[in-house]
């Protein structure tokens, strides 16, 4: 396994950036009839402010930004020094409260008592229902809820990041395809892929999928003992963080010579992935994404095993909105950067996944992951 040194990110995010996110955060909440967000420590504090408690516990660290744009962080004295030095601090308002305070009289005070709230969809039923006891009329959504697209149109660093993620995880799969895969278990290849998503730059593997033979047939699948045998057509869905930005890619490959049934199963799949690829452009829907990729899939006599959604956005995690999904109306918007990722999964036999990172641009789709889509032979 090569390794190539993680490369810093052609520039950091300044507070500048993180005081724009939560001022369009701000106007959302506005324009959604909300008195502001409630933001415990997860993906949406991490976009909105840079701050990554280094642990989520039961003394609450919560921000809370009120529709006029003003971003208070509330936060136990005892982490205000750590959360002093987050990128997106110079934009914050600090409210530290110790021990011997009542951090919900705290927040409570803050907030509008008649107002409606949207709340991180993580934070604890602990810190919420003390918000509600202290504050009883005040009412909460759902963040992702209330405000779905809120981290789902990235600017050009955010691509930038995303790309290099994708980038490094395509270098990872021409690696893999390397190792054997006769004789090993589906375990040892997944620990291979880790090792190459860390050895490529990834800070955080968040998933290393090998479904080998029938176990391919089981998305949600990961990894296990079963030994990879000559024949077996092989599922690897992989991805984690590089510098804070997602990647998650699929190839599925076979050990040997495929037969023709394998060969045409994988054929549909690759032109569903296609399709479904020249369905990403300004002015579609993000359903229509998913409808391209299914057409092919039912047109080939397979529709009943395509069984989920064709993609789910990427960005600070690995599956955030938007869903290409039937029913989502939505627009594609340049700078949405999702999946495309097609499947057909017959039971107790095999399956075959085809994944790619794609970027909305003006002028359509472009692909974050670049490698072959056609079935690789493995040994
Ligand atoms: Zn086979
Ligand atoms: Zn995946
Ligand atoms: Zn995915």
């Amino acid at each position: 396994m090569s390794s190539t040194a993680p490369q810093p990110p052609s520039a950091a995010f300044t507070s500048d950036d993180y005081r724009a996110r939560m001022a369009r955060a701000a106007a959302q909440a506005a324009e959604a009839g909300l008195a502001g967000l409630l933001v415990a420590p997860g993906p949406d504090l991490t976009y909105l402010t840079g701050y990554r408690p280094t642990a989520d516990t039961e003394r609450m660290t919560l921000l809370v930004l009120a529709a006029d744009g003003e971003a208070r962080l509330v936060v136990p004295a005892l982490e205000a020094q750590d959360a002093e030095r987050a990128p997106g601090a110079a934009a914050l308002v600090p409210d530290p409260w110790t021990d011997a305070e009542d951090p919900y009289a705290l927040t409570a005070a803050r907030l509008d008592a008649k107002g409606i709230y949207g709340i991180s969809d993580n934070a604890w039923s602990l810190h919420l229902l003390a918000l509600q006891g202290a504050l009883p009329h005040t009412r909460y959504r759902g963040l992702s809820d209330a405000l779905p697209m809120l981290r789902a149109v990235k600017d050009e660093r955010e691509l930038e990041r995303v790309a290099a993620a994708g980038a490094a995880a395509d270098a990872a799969y021409e690696e893999i395809l390397r190792v054997p895969f006769a004789g090993r278990r589906e375990a040892e290849v997944a620990a291979d892929l880790a090792a190459l998503l860390l050895a490529h730059g990834h800070e955080q593997v968040d998933f290393t999928i090998v479904g080998s033979g029938p176990n391919g047939a089981n998305p949600h699948h990961e990894a296990g003992d079963r030994v990879i045998a000559h024949g077996d057509m092989v599922v690897l869905d992989f991805g984690g963080l590089k510098h804070g930005y997602g990647s998650d890619t699929t190839r599925t490959v076979h050990v040997g010579e495929p037969t023709a049934e394998e060969r045409r199963v994988h054929d549909t799949v690759r032109a569903a992935q296609e399709a479904g690829f020249a369905a990403v452009r300004p002015g579609a829907a993000c359903q229509d994404v998913d409808r391209a990729a299914r057409a092919v899939i039912e047109d080939a006599g397979y529709g009943r095993y395509f069984i989920h959604r064709t993609g789910h956005g990427i960005g600070v995690t690995t599956h955030e909105p938007p869903y290409m999904i039937e029913g989502e109306e939505r627009p594609v918007v340049p700078g949405m950067c999702f999946s495309v990722e097609p499947g057909i999964y017959l039971p107790g036999r095999f399956g075959v996944r085809i994944e790619d990172i794609v970027i909305a641009t003006a002028s359509g789709g472009r692909r974050c992951n670049t490698t072959s889509r056609e079935m690789a032979i493995v040994g």
